[in-house]
């Protein structure tokens, strides 16, 4: 199938999104292929050119500086899970790359693929939303960036417009007294359900709280209803808190029946794992990883 394939390595960015919109559909972005060549494998996408975009030096790089982290698109999970950087500065990121899928899947599969493919059950943009993510897009015209926040748009939709290529993965650092927590529940290798949350403590109470939930329904998300209610609360409170927000988070969540678990068991697992999460986090960052 893939000797039938033309292959395209272009050197930059700029390269890439053209050659993009000279073969227009025909063409198919190509990072690790962890997803493109089963997709092709199964027909249920077609594709006569694959754009193999590793080859582009600024998306193998990694930066930091006092402002955050800057990843280019085709590091992979492994590499991710493994930088001492990544693992000091956002550990529950790094915590969550190492749980990805298998070696395999790490060692092929890009984070930028991941987040541009957003399957539902996936783990990075989960913890990525608690960082207040941002990302850089481009192509042959020029460049923008958007909140991860915005780039999720439904189930395998994202604000990506055509021609455009991810090229880098903004993390800005917590707040120095903030610790963060991934928690991943699964049964296979994909997560049933996936949650992040990251807080700041002050005598017993949350004086700052950020949660996200992946994995439920179509896409992970941002508690921010929930993440408000729970500032100034004694932490004891915190498993109470959540359990009232249960319609909240059924409609926020959208939970969905699928192989990996019911609606139901998503939606009851996601309390546990919030009042889990913030416990955890508010223990501080003890995973091992920092
Ligand atoms: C068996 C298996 C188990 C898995 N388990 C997990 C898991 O537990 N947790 C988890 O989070 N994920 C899991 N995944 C998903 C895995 O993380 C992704 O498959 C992988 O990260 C995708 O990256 P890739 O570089 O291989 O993307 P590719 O397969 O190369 O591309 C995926 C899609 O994104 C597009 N694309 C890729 N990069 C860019 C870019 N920079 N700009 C624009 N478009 C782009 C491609 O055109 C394609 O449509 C699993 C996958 C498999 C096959």
């Amino acid at each position: 199938m893939l000797s039938q394939l033309k292959l395209v390595q272009p050197t930059t960015v700029h390269e890439a999104s053209t050659a993009l919109a000279n073969f227009g559909d025909k063409a198919k972005v190509y990072a690790g292929g962890a997803e493109l060549l089963l997709l092709l494998r199964h027909k249920l996408v077609e594709a006569e050119v694959l754009i193999d975009i590793k080859k582009i030096t600024e998306l193998n790089r990694l930066a930091a500086d006092e402002q955050g982290i800057r990843i280019g698109a085709c590091m992979t999970h492994q590499a991710l899970a493994d930088d001492l950087v990544v693992r000091r500065h956002a550990p529950a990121f790094a915590d969550a790359e190492s749980q990805v899928a298998n070696a395999r899947v790490r060692n092929q599969g890009t984070l930028g693929g991941n987040l541009c493919f957003n399957d539902p059950h996936s783990d990075p943009g989960t913890v990525l939303l608690v960082h207040n993510a941002s990302l850089k897009v481009a192509n042959y015209k020029g460049e923008r960036q958007l909140p991860l926040e915005e780039f999720f748009q439904d189930m395998y939709a994202t604000a990506l417009r055509p021609n455009e290529i991810l090229s880098e993965i903004q993390i800005p650092l917590l707040p120095e007294s903030m610790t963060s927590v991934y928690l991943r529940l699964h049964r296979y290798q994909r997560p049933t359900l996936g949650v992040a949350a990251a807080l700041t403590m002050a005598n017993g109470s949350i004086t700052a709280c950020r949660l996200a939930v992946g994995c439920a329904g179509p896409k992970p998300l941002r508690l921010h209803d929930l993440e408000r209610q729970l500032n100034g609360a004694p932490v004891a409170d915190a498993p109470r808190i959540v359990e009232d927000h249960k319609d909240y988070l059924r409609g926020l969540l959208r939970p969905v029946d699928d192989l990996l678990g019911s609606a139901d068991y998503k939606l009851y697992m996601t309390g546990v794992m919030l009042a889990q999460a913030l416990r955890t986090a508010a223990q501080g960052n003890d995973n091992g990883l920092s």
